[in-house]
């Protein structure tokens, strides 16, 4: 591990922000937790505490959930014409470019990785969630609708409105952009939202509260709780009062989330896990296949719900691809991801670390080889060595199960059919990748694949109008695009006798 470089000075702002105990924002106030309990987070490079941050609870998601309710019913928000909203959510936009350092700065202080992805990656991609769905609050629209019944004659046309109070749970690997994702949607619909951001990295999404205040959105229309999952997490999906819930994070807290949402059958949508194919064939371009295979995988050190986790390569090229990817992970800078040439930082949390690690143990005991990497790189942040996993059999855990970390496990297929039954061969069905120069082999593959996205000679290509969202267990419903404006709006059909 290179750490050869001085700390970087910080933004100035990102110093101030870090000296102070971060508060909770409920009903447009910046206020302690109800119980006065703080929790801390850890800067992942070092693992020396970075933040100080208000541990909400039951009690503050209640208050906070009255607040976006009064907001929802009461007050400028439900009086606002949708040109406003849309202005809002531009002015937010813009506030965020005004700050794109800071907040990439924090981002990577916070979660860990390399401030250079930040920079490209993270906050451009938070600007330009929130630019998109300004223009679609002036253009959510319904239908008229023609009747057949007979005996009168009818006007019905439907409406789409918000759907009310909404309850939003992310996850930490991408910060700021999962809570763009979740606020951008809902506000151009003109919900009100009370946010949870994950404990491991709660920075950014207050700082992005500040400006949203600053912004000039009504007091309540958006509230930000930090806190715990088991705690806040679980009041807030449990609430009576919340008309929806919106998550992403795991399979396994998804399944608790359907649970807790039972009581007022609470509308749900899900992004959650996945081990997604990335599939090779013979006659890929190979020079753009094999560093976009380890991108695939090894992009935000493996901390991606659509990780190219499952490396598939033709038997005839497998070994020339497994090298490559294996070769590339030497060229990586692995460091503290505040230092600007790292381009592999450390995993987010100890935790994390030691999860991936018992992955790693795992696949040896199982059999499996590593041709690169396979253990966790001593010192004091939570690093772990980028590793290409071959010898693997199907009901390996390291084959079957999330791993979310930097780990490929590379297998060899003969057929197209072949590769299509490995490929479908899991729970999660979120995205997939097929390298190849036969176009028509590209689209069959592609049918073939049970994902949500299946991306051609690319990988990890996003886009705020391009719906992402999982088949089986990665979950319900769809991100971005008009899709999500759906999960964010009833339709009502009002029908008049003329
Ligand atoms: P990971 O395992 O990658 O940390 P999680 O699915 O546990 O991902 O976490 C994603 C988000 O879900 C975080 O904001 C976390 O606090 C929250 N969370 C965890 N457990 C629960 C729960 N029981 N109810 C509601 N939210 C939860």
């Amino acid at each position: 591990m290179a750490t050869t470089l001085a700390p970087p000075q910080l933004d100035k702002n990102v110093t101030d922000f870090l000296s102070k105990p971060r508060k909770m924002l409920l009903g447009g106030k910046w206020v302690e937790a109800a119980s006065g309990k703080t929790f801390e987070t850890y800067n992942p490079a070092t693992g020396e505490v970075l933040a100080r941050v208000a541990a909400g609870d039951r009690e503050d998601i209640d208050r906070a959930v009255k607040a976006a309710r009064r907001a929802f019913e009461e007050g400028p928000w439900p009086e606002m014409l949708p040109a406003e909203r849309s202005r809002l959510l531009y002015k937010l936009a813009d506030l965020i470019d005004q700050h794109r350092e800071e907040f990439a700065e924090l981002e990577t202080l916070d979660n860990g990785k390399p401030v250079f992805f930040s920079r490209i990656v993270d906050v451009p991609t938070a600007i330009e969630t929130f630019r998109y769905f300004s223009g679609w609050a002036t253009k959510i629209e319904g239908n008229t609708v023609p009747i057949s019944m007979p005996g009168a004659k009818y006007f019905a046309y439907t409406l789409r409105e918000p759907v009310g109070v909404v309850g939003q749970i992310i996850p930490w690997n991408f910060p700021l952009i999962m809570a763009s994702w979740k606020l951008a949607p809902a506000l151009a619909a003109g919900c009100t939202v009370v946010l949870k951001p994950a404990e491991q990295t709660p920075l950014t999404a207050l700082r992005l509260g500040e400006l949203v205040m600053e912004a000039g959105f009504p007091d309540g229309v958006v509230n930000i709780i930090p806190g715990f999952g088991e705690t806040a997490g679980a009041a807030l999906a449990a609430h009576p009062d919340v008309d929806k819930i919106a998550f992403t994070g795991s399979t396994e807290v998804g399944k608790l989330i359907v649970d807790a949402a039972r009581g007022n059958l609470k509308k749900v949508s899900l992004e959650l896990g996945g081990k997604s194919p990335n599939i090779v064939f013979p006659d890929a371009d190979l020079d753009a296949a094999i560093p976009g295979s380890a991108a695939a995988i090894f992009f935000n050190q493996g901390q991606c719900c659509t990780a190219g986790s499952r490396l598939f390569v033709h038997k005839s090229i497998f070994d020339k691809v497994v090298d490559g990817v294996a070769q590339a992970t030497k060229t990586f800078h692995i460091g503290p991801g505040i230092d600007p040439t790292t381009n592999l930082g450390p995993l987010v949390s100890k935790e994390q670390q030691d999860r991936v690690c018992g992955y790693l143990e795992s696949g040896a005991r199982e059999g499996a080889k590593a041709v690169v990497g396979g253990h966790k790189i001593a010192g004091g942040g939570y690093f772990v060595e980028p590793t290409v996993l071959v010898d693997v059999k199907p009901q390996m855990k390291v084959v079957r199960e999330e791993i979310f970390g930097p780990v490929v496990t590379a297998i060899p297929f003969s057929t197209p059919e072949e590769v299509a039954t490995f490929a479908n061969d899991s729970i999660y069905g979120l995205a997939a990748a097929v390298w190849t120069r036969d176009i028509s082999k590209a689209h069959r593959t592609a049918a073939k694949l049970r994902a949500g996205t299946v991306w051609i000679n690319c990988y990890n290509v996003f886009d705020s109008a391009l719906p992402f969202g999982g088949y089986k267990q990665s979950g319900w419903g769809r991100e971005s695009g008009h899709a999500v404006l759906e999960l964010y709006t009833e339709v009502k059909s009002v029908c008049a006798q003329i």
